[in-house]
């Protein structure tokens, strides 16, 4: 197996990020480890967090393939497939704000919602081409959304297979017109993502349960692009006593605090639920 552990560079890893660290790394027995850093978000991202993502999982013992790929290093990458996506018909420019969406959301009196919230409203999917392209020319700020609805007929029917729960018939039409390029960034999560596993070679991805139904979205994405279809592993979220998924935020269990408070490497392993 080639598997892969893909934090982004946003705060110290904590508990949950050891274990699905361990886990992926457990999933590779013999095949291949690697580590992918994912900061695409550049207004988030820290060069401090990438050189403790470095320090805490050696500390924890777990060893990666050099060199290790660094998403905002790749621009052109993601640019090609956004380039291929564009050339079928299936992206347009999305001028709205946030405030648009939710005047429209608003106006409409109903809001369906999907996986990451609020479904995206179309204002933009149908402008008229001169207006789209008097807006981009007068340097708007615009991401780039799929048209689902064309994508996802283009694609027709699509499965994919998850280890823990089975055969999966994808359903990326939860999302609606997701971005694949946002105004900040010229990639978004869900591009980035299936565009690097593919280029990378990961036959398994492993990840938190919390991005089990993302799947959908990258699965429409790796038939429009002609990309190879890997197995996943959508695992549990540990979470702290009281139930509470581990965040950013938590600083008292981050691998940087348990270390400094005295833990051994041993010990943490064993508190993510690994021996
Ligand atoms: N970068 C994502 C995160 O830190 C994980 C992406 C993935 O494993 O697909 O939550």
């Amino acid at each position: 197996m080639i598997t892969r552990f893909a934090p982004s560079p946003t705060g110290r890893l904590h508990l949950g990020h050891a274990y699905s660290a361990l886990f992926a790394h457990a999933q590779a027995a013999d095949g291949r480890f690697l580590l992918r850093i994912e900061d695409i978000d550049t207004g988030r991202c820290r060069p401090e967090f990438v050189d403790g993502i470095f320090e805490d999982l050696a500390w924890l013992g777990l060893e990666w393939e050099s060199p290790v790929r660094r998403q905002s290093e790749h621009w052109d990458d993601y640019r090609a497939a956004l380039a291929r996506l564009d050339g079928m018909g299936l992206l347009y420019p999305c001028f709205c704000t946030r405030k648009d969406i939710a005047d429209e959301v608003a106006r409409a009196g109903h809001a369906p919602h999907g996986p990451d919230g609020v479904l995206y409203p179309g204002l933009c999917r149908a402008l008229p081409a001169a207006e789209r392209a008097e807006r981009m020319a007068a340097g708007q700020p615009f991401a780039l959304r799929l048209d689902m609805g064309r994508a996802a007929a283009r694609a027709g029917t699509l499965h994919w297979h998850d280890r823990a729960a089975g055969p999966q018939r994808a359903a990326p039409e939860l999302f609606g017109d997701v971005v694949l390029a946002r105004k900040d960034s010229p990639t978004s999560y869900h591009l980035a993502v299936t565009v690097d596993d593919a280029l990378q070679d990961v036959t398994l991805v492993t990840r938190g349960a919390d991005l089990f139904a993302a799947t959908h979205v990258h699965r429409l994405l790796q038939a429009l692009l002609d990309l190879p279809v890997p197995d996943y592993h959508h695992h549990r979220l540990l979470t702290d006593e009281t139930g509470k998924r581990f965040a950013k935020r938590d600083r008292s269990l981050t691998i940087e605090s348990l270390r400094e408070a005295g833990h051994t490497p041993a010990e943490v392993c064993r508190l993510a639920g690994f021996s």
